[in-house]
């Protein structure tokens, strides 16, 4: 349920209903939006006849019920004010949002060495990547297959944040290294297989660090949305959707399906904002610009892009991984679409001057 205040209220008056809804066991959350308050009720509200709320005080506007099974990640729960996710920075503080610059989050998959991570944080971040994101533990088929270098990898990346003032972005699988992750890392990722993992969901959501939800490989919207609503139950508002593609029958063109109806479909339901991971979607780093610039039309609000100096040689996923001129190349590509759709700024924009290739070549790795 949610309360709607009219505007100009005084803020006496919502401590007051606050309070009295405390009496009834009810939590109230406050969303102050730019014309009104809002106040989301937690707790056993079916019993509740919204009249009862609505004689509390003259200063109430509407009483909503909230029918959807997620309420903290439903729009309604805001009254539609968009979720901004605030994210400090070395460089500054960015934020992932539908009323901001697009959000540029580039990497290798796995982080290898020191030299290939400290050089792809500098060349994304020229290129104007705001965010780094790379693989310390990593979610493998197989487990004959590369798994990550775990802890030591934690400290590289962190040493690419010193070297470059980029944020970072890495995975966390496991609720026992969930300390060691966040001490490193500005967004938490959960990924794709872990998205209905609810004990490392609850864990994250203790945490308040900002987490980064990847969509699981055959979740539907709304077991996405109940996942975030686990972090939002938690007590941590800060969640990133990430559209990573949903299992296809195709295995041979395309990993997955990328569901670009996922951003306006999600735009109808929740106020969080939505990235985009063309990399992870399509599994070949060919189609990845296509897809990209697909995603910045249909509205995403970030995009996370696999880059890596060598993707013949990567450790994982290197058939998808644009190379550091592809990216840079991608960058470029992107720029007058982000500024015709008037989410493209200054800080998305290369600082080193790129070199302009002719022809649209991202990678050929793995092709
Ligand atoms: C990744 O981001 O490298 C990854 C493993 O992604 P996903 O969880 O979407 O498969
Ligand atoms: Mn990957």
């Amino acid at each position: 349920m949610i309360i709607v205040m009219k505007p100009g209220s005084p803020s006496t008056e919502i401590e007051r209903i606050s309070k009295e809804l405390r009496n009834w066991d009810i939590t109230p959350e406050k969303t102050e939006g730019t014309h009104k308050v809002v106040i989301g009720l937690i707790g056993d509200t079916a019993e509740i006849d919204p009249r009862q709320i609505q004689n509390l005080s003259p200063f109430i506007e509407q009483v909503l019920r909230v029918k959807k099974p997620f309420k903290r990640a439903s729009k309604e729960f805001r009254y539609g004010e968009p979720t901004d996710v605030v994210v400090p920075t070395p460089n500054g503080a960015v934020t992932f949002g539908q009323n901001y610059p697009l959000v540029v989050v580039a990497g290798p998959c796995s982080v290898e060495n020191e030299e290939m991570i400290v050089e792809t944080a500098r060349r994304v971040k020229a290129a104007g990547a705001q965010f780094l994101r790379g693989g310390a533990y990593k979610p493998r088929t197989s487990p004959y297959a590369f798994q990550g270098h775990g802890e030591s990898a934690l400290l590289l990346l962190a040493k690419a944040r010193s070297a470059t003032g980029l944020g970072i972005i890495t995975e966390v699988m496991d609720t026992a290294d969930l300390e060691k992750v966040a001490e490193v890392a500005d967004v938490v990722q959960i990924g794709a297989r872990n998205m209905q993992n609810f004990s490392l969901l609850k864990k994250v959501g203790a945490t308040g660090k900002p987490v980064l939800l990847k969509r699981g490989l055959s979740a539907t919207i709304e077991d996405w949305l109940m996942s975030a609503e686990y972090i939002l139950a938690a007590g941590n508002p800060n969640v990133i959707l990430c559209e990573r593609g949903i299992r296809t029958f195709d295995r041979q063109y395309t990993r997955n399906t990328l569901d670009i109806s996922a951003i306006p479909v999600l735009r109808t339901l929740t106020h969080l904002p939505i990235m985009i991971d063309p990399s992870h979607a399509t599994g070949f780093s060919e189609y990845v610009p296509t897809m990209a610039m697909a995603s910045i039309a249909a509205g995403a609000d970030s995009l996370m892009i696999e880059v890596h100096p060598n993707p013949a040689k990567a450790l994982s996923d290197g058939p998808q991984s644009l190379t550091l001129e592809g990216f840079e190349q991608l960058m470029l590509e992107l720029a007058p679409l982000g500024k015709f759709f008037g989410r493209w700024t200054q800080n998305n924009s290369a600082t080193a001057t790129l070199p302009k290739f002719a022809p649209r070549i991202s990678s050929t790795a793995g092709v």
